[in-house]
């Protein structure tokens, strides 16, 4: 025969283990304000808590009503549910607004849960309470500041997002919604890339340590629109866990908030402005190249006739000195004022030199072809744009640095683009184009302009750059000294110029110059 256990929840083994008024001393202790009323609510017993939170005496409130805690505000719906709900025999859990005996008012969270009978019916209901009125109090204040804090950062000028460690967007204002408009989505993502394709390691180790990062430009090239150009700053904070798991072992997450402005329009004009300077620049330079060409032309063509009148002086010097006596003729001429003249003259010549302008002298700085060829189009947009001619621009593929003189550089490529324009314009028909392809090797970095003109015959290509050469007469514009300048630049760079042999569907002028010591480092 088996040994028989009492099921261990029936009454006679509970009063053993715990005796019946355990319970009310349990319940009278309890923390919890706890109340137990009749089917109709009416309170029968009223714990200390139930008393300390209602201000109700145990002898005052007994025989009243539960609802004599409300302050009746809270809708006539939230009865009706809280009764249907016990009704059907099941706990309703809710917030009422009651009030105090001394009129107060509080925010109770209350629980009622239906008493059963062994007929199946309700008999009682247990109703239990917390003022719940103060952590209301600062849920409000919390959420009415992130309110505030939400409508403070959307009204904000700038794009603000708010991302986790992943790079997933958790917040964002109206300003940043603007930008995925015009960039796609995610612009955070987007510029975090820039940044770090920027930056290179120097963003892995700050993003590593959370460090912060102040205002740093970046440009996205966007598919149809000019590039657009971004401030951005970079900031974190870190927060506690708020999982249960963290709560006595503090888990902390890092969140980082990028601040984004617009600054593509300042960028423009900042970019008109320095065009605009280089082009005054150039046009300076281009008059002080004139200047010397003119009075290096003049003395040119002076100095000639005066060495054949030296010559001639010479001559006639050591006729009279082989026949002193000879008279008459050219020879009556005193030696000494023929002598006289040409002395007058070179002085002359001298000081016709002496005026020749100098070169504004330049430091020497690292410089990328890359940009200067970009910006010898920009300057040339209007003269390319009249002839109509179809440009290819093909930069290099890293910066393409060379140690030089900026205005020299950017006047030696003008001068090359100038040429092809002209060349271009020779030419009635046929092909309209210009190509500009700049290519860094391992020390040198090298440039072809190649148009579509006419060419340069075989046996002109090495004369071309002989000063006062020019396959187009010697007119005002043409004193054909542009080539001969392009090689003197190119020449004090370090560098050489040639015309290519083996191009023959136009000219195509070759320039290498050394790369910057340092390389594409600087
Ligand atoms: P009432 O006329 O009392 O009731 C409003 C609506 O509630 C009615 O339209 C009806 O649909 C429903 N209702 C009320 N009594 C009954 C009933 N006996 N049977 C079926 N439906 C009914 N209220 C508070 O404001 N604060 C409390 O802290 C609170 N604690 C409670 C604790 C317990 C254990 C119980 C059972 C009820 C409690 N109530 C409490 C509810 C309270 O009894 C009242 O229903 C409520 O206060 C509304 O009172 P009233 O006089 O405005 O309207």
């Amino acid at each position: 025969m088996s040994k028989r256990h009492a099921a261990p929840n029936t009454p006679a083994k509970q009063d053993d283990i715990l005796p019946q008024h355990l319970f009310r001393q349990a319940v009278e202790q309890a923390a919890l304000a706890i109340s137990i009323t009749d089917a109709r609510a009416n309170i029968l017993y009223a714990n200390a808590a139930f008393q300390r939170i209602t201000g109700y005496a145990h002898g005052e409130i007994v025989g009243h009503n539960e609802s004599v805690l409300s302050y009746r505000v809270t809708p006539k719906l939230v009865y009706e549910t809280l009764w249907a709900q016990i009704q059907r025999q099941r706990p309703w859990n809710g917030l009422l607004v009651n009030k105090r005996k001394d009129g107060s008012r509080y925010l109770a969270d209350v629980t009622i849960t239906p008493v059963v009978g062994e007929a199946g019916l309700t008999t009682h209901y247990l109703g239990m309470q917390r003022d719940v009125t103060e952590v209301h109090r600062l849920e409000r204040q919390v959420q009415n500041q992130k309110t505030l804090i939400e409508s403070v950062v959307d009204a904000a000028q700038v794009a603000i997002v708010l991302l986790d460690e992943k790079e997933r967007v958790l917040l964002d204002n109206q300003e940043y919604k603007k930008l995925i408009g015009d960039l796609g989505k995610e612009p955070a993502v987007k510029i975090l890339a820039a940044l770090r394709g920027q930056m290179g390691d120097a963003f892995k180790k700050a993003r590593d340590k959370h460090r912060n990062m102040a205002a740093r430009e970046v440009c996205i090239e966007t598919a149809k629109k000019p590039p657009r150009w971004f401030s951005c700053a970079v900031s974190w904070f870190e927060e506690h866990d708020v999982g249960a798991d963290a709560f006595y072992e503090p888990l902390r997450r890092h969140y980082l908030l990028l601040t984004i402005q617009d600054i593509s329009e300042l960028k423009r004009q900042q970019e008109a402005l320095r065009i605009n300077s280089l082009r005054a620049l150039l046009a300076e330079q281009e008059r002080i190249q004139g200047l010397r060409e003119t009075l290096a032309g003049a003395v040119y063509q002076l100095e000639g006739p005066l060495n054949m009148l030296s010559a001639a002086a010479n001559m006639l010097g050591r006729r009279l000195s082989s026949q002193p006596h000879a008279q008459g003729g050219a020879e009556s001429i005193p030696a000494s004022a023929l002598g006289e003249a040409i002395q007058k003259s070179r002085e002359a010549l001298e000081m016709l030199r002496a005026g020749i302008p100098n070169e504004r002298s330049e430091a020497l700085q690292p410089i990328d072809l890359n940009e200067v060829l970009a910006d010898v189009l920009k300057l040339t947009t209007g003269s390319l744009l009249g002839a109509g001619i179809v440009v290819e621009w093909v930069a290099a593929d890293k910066p393409a640095l060379v140690s030089g003189h900026l205005a020299q550089l950017s006047n030696l490529f003008k001068q090359l683009v100038s040429n092809a324009i002209e060349a271009v314009n020779e030419r009635r028909g046929g092909k309209r184009e210009l190509r500009i392809v700049c290519t860094a090797h391992a020390d040198h970095i090298e440039v072809f302009v190649e148009d579509s003109g006419p060419g340069i015959p075989e046996e002109l290509r090495y004369k071309v750059f002989q000063p006062f050469f020019t396959t187009k007469g010697a007119t005002k514009q043409h004193l054909g000294l542009g080539l001969a300048m392009a090689q003197e630049v190119v020449t004090c760079h370090g560098g050489t110029i040639d015309i290519d042999p083996g191009f023959h569907t136009g000219c195509r002028v070759r320039v290498q110059l050394p790369l910057a010591m340092g390389g594409n480092h600087v």
